[in-house]
């Protein structure tokens, strides 16, 4: 089943000086437990289309179907952690929102806080702690609520590797035993071959695209760390 599809859609920024094509043409479909990761350089259109098909943005023309809409986690950029909360009260947030009771809210947090080793600065502010810190609560945010679809702009800048392989390595395997589709934004390379399927974006159209979802449905030895 697909979760996620875009037909032709084209996206232009006007504003009185210049128009911008951000995205030109993009057809994309996203399989149910697909791990797809979109790279291309900066300015190429991937914060504008996941913006898209997360329903922040309107698309100029063409189609978006976002079938888990309403069961979505995302991290973007422009979202960091809330600066006047404390980490687990920004981690706790998405919950509160669902109706969640307080027991089940600290239950997850430890859950997802032991499974990427973040037990030490919970109470912390966001200004007490690092930049790579902060966009791995970021990423545990986006996760709370348990999505369906993860969409996560760029979650690994600013984060070691070790971290984000640790990271990269849950999320795959949320997706072969969950069916949990992901969606995200990686350029190191290294991290590629924990996709399905790696799609290049260059000046707003898909430039090329590697892998496929049929593939392979179990772990892969190298996975395993
Ligand atoms: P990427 O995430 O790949 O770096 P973006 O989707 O952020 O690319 O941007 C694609 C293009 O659209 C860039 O040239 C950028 O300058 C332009 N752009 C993005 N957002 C805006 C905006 N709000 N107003 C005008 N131009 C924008
Ligand atoms: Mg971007």
């Amino acid at each position: 089943m697909q979760v996620v599809e875009t037909k032709q859609i084209v996206k232009n920024y006007k504003n009185h000086r210049h128009s911008m094509l951000a995205l030109n043409d993009i057809s994309l479909s996203v399989e149910k437990g697909e791990f797809l990761i979109i790279t291309g350089p900066s300015g190429s259109g991937k914060t504008t289309l996941l913006s898209i098909i997360a329903g922040l943005l309107e698309q100029d023309s063409g189609e978006v179907l976002n079938r888990e809409a309403n069961n979505m986690g995302i991290l973007f950029p422009f979202h960091p952690l809330e600066k006047h909360l404390t980490v687990v009260e920004n981690l706790t947030l998405p919950l509160i929102a669902k109706g969640y009771g307080r027991l089940k809210q600290l239950r997850r947090v430890k859950q997802l806080a032991n499974i990427f080793d973040l037990n030490t600065n919970l109470r912390y502010f966001p200004t007490e702690i690092s930049e790579g810190e902060a966009r791995l609560y970021q990423i545990l945010r986006a996760m709370m609520p348990f999505p369906k679809l993860l969409i996560l702009d760029e979650p690994f800048s600013g984060v070691d590797h070790r971290k984000a392989v640790r990271v990269m390595t849950y999320l795959r395997e949320e997706a072969i035993v969950n069916n949990l589709t992901v969606i995200v934004v990686a350029h190191d390379v290294r991290l590629h071959p924990f996709a399905h399927r790696v799609i290049r974006l260059v000046d707003g159209k898909i430039s090329s695209s590697s892998g496929d979802i049929q593939l392979d449905q179990e772990m892969p030895h190298y996975f395993r760390i």
